[in-house]
């Protein structure tokens, strides 16, 4: 099929909260409604495009729509209070500066940075701070590159938010490639490199090339595992099809495929609906042509998929695509969250459900995972022990690699939605890893650990 014939929706037009009085679809919204959407995109970001919304977004169904619910912003996202303060600023048509100024305060409300990522991950090379560089996990690096922070699309629940609130100081990126190179070639225990963003599939293949061909070299053998974490599949497929170095991207994934690498993109989808469009569809057909690997990760969240049955039909649709499911995530303690929040054990219920209908191949994916500050715990399920009614924990990583697969016990809380807000059971006074994690936090030990 030529590519014309896929989609007319191939050049790229974009939407951020300026210019939310031009998006066509919005007109038929209730002037109250903009509003409010107005009010909160004026706080978490905005950006969204035209093939979202001509595509993927059913405006018969909003404000339901999963893919309205992921991409526009929503009342309920901000607490009442903060949502009246930028209300109020926006009606009395405050200036700019004020905005921001409201916006900034609200945001440092937000947990902008969970898990302790902005202090205890950055590793060091030759003596300084390597911006750009996450090192949490022995054999996975984590790399952000500095033309990959932004996506064709914001979620609006997402996690890295504070990078896309224009704060230059917030953001993990980086701008050197050799760096990067140089510290890879220094820690031959990293198997694993992680690039990430924002979403790098914004780059022209041009500078995705400078960053991932020197991968080959002989002294990065080591480096077996090529990861791109990515919303593209969803937001922008034309990536893939029709934008004018698409085949390059392809040819280079070919190549470092070819030089013995794991070429894994790791596709960001929340509901089946995202994988429905023929161009999708021949997106992931190129790419798997090309011997890369597509693995599947995504948050589990009220108001898009806090189902089983979307969930069912999300594993089973990837499955038939030959994508292999590998992450549910609970949804992290930052940004809207209020908004998105499930409890742990309607998570566990939701992810039990939604396998007990999928083949074993569905069953890859692993979770309801949370990415705390100690590492990814795994809620195992629910249980009663000796008359206590207990969730069981596992580490899925850990900052210590010897918290791995050890089971642990906390009491059970119906409305706990988050790592900290359990406690040990069994009448024990700290979770077996907090001692050593609480030392790790003062000592900012990050570097030694993992060299
Ligand atoms: C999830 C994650 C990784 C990757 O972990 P895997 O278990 O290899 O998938 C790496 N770094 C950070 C900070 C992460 O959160």
């Amino acid at each position: 099929m030529p590519p014309e014939a896929l989609t007319d929706t191939t050049r790229f037009q974009v939407y951020t909260e300026r210019q939310f009085d031009r998006i066509e679809a919005l007109r038929h919204l209730p002037e109250e409604q903009r509003f409010a959407m107005r009010v909160v995109a004026n706080v978490l970001p905005f950006r969204v495009n035209q093939y979202v919304i001509d595509e993927l977004i059913d405006w018969e169904r909003v404000p339901e729509d999963p893919v309205f619910q992921l991409t526009f912003p929503q009342p309920g996202m901000l607490h009442e209070a903060d949502f009246n303060r930028m209300a109020g600023a926006l009606r009395r048509g405050a200036e700019r500066a004020e905005i921001k100024a409201i916006a900034r305060e609200i945001q440092a409300g937000l947990n902008p940075h969970p898990a302790g990522q902005q202090q205890m991950n950055v590793p060091q090379l030759n003596g300084e701070p390597l911006p750009g560089v996450q090192h949490k996990y022995r054999e996975t690096v984590l790399f952000f590159p500095s033309q990959g922070q932004v996506c064709h699309s914001y979620c609006t629940f997402c996690f890295r938010w504070a990078q896309f609130v224009g704060d230059k100081a917030l953001r993990f990126a980086a701008n050197e490639a050799s760096n990067l190179h140089r510290y890879l070639a220094q820690h031959t225990a990293i198997s694993d490199l992680l690039v990430t963003g924002g979403d790098p599939m914004v780059m022209k293949t041009d500078h995705l090339k400078a960053y991932l061909e020197p991968l080959l070299r002989p002294e990065l053998e080591h480096v077996q595992t090529v990861r791109i974490g990515t919303k593209s599949l969803t937001f922008w497929p034309q990536r893939f099809v029709t934008d004018s170095d698409a085949d390059e991207l392809l040819r280079l994934l070919e190549k470092l495929v070819a030089g013995g690498k794991h070429v894994a993109l790791m596709a960001h989808f929340n509901h089946w609906r995202e994988m429905a469009t023929p161009i999708a569809r021949e997106a992931m057909r190129r790419i798997r042509a090309t011997g890369a690997q597509i693995r599947t990760q995504a948050p589990l969240l009220r108001h898009i998929n806090d189902d089983p049955e979307v969930w069912a039909r999300l594993w089973r649709t990837q499955v038939h695509l030959g994508l292999i499911p590998y992450y549910m995530f609970v949804e992290r303690d930052t940004g809207a969250r209020q908004y998105f929040e499930v409890p742990l054990v309607r998570a566990w219920e939701i992810y039990r459900e939604a396998m007990q209908q999928v083949s074993g191949l569905g069953r890859t994916a692993r979770g309801p995972s949370m990415s705390a500050g100690p590492g990814k715990v795994e809620i195992q399920g629910v249980t009663e022990i000796q008359g206590e009614k207990v969730f069981v924990l596992r580490f899925i990583q850990g900052r210590n690699p010897d918290w791995v697969q050890q089971p642990f016990f906390a009491r059970y809380d119906p409305g706990a939605t988050w790592l900290d807000q359990l406690e040990p059971a069994f009448g024990a006074e700290r979770f077996f890893f907090e001692d050593e994690y609480r030392a790790m936090q003062q000592q900012r030990v990050k570097v030694r650990r993992i060299a």
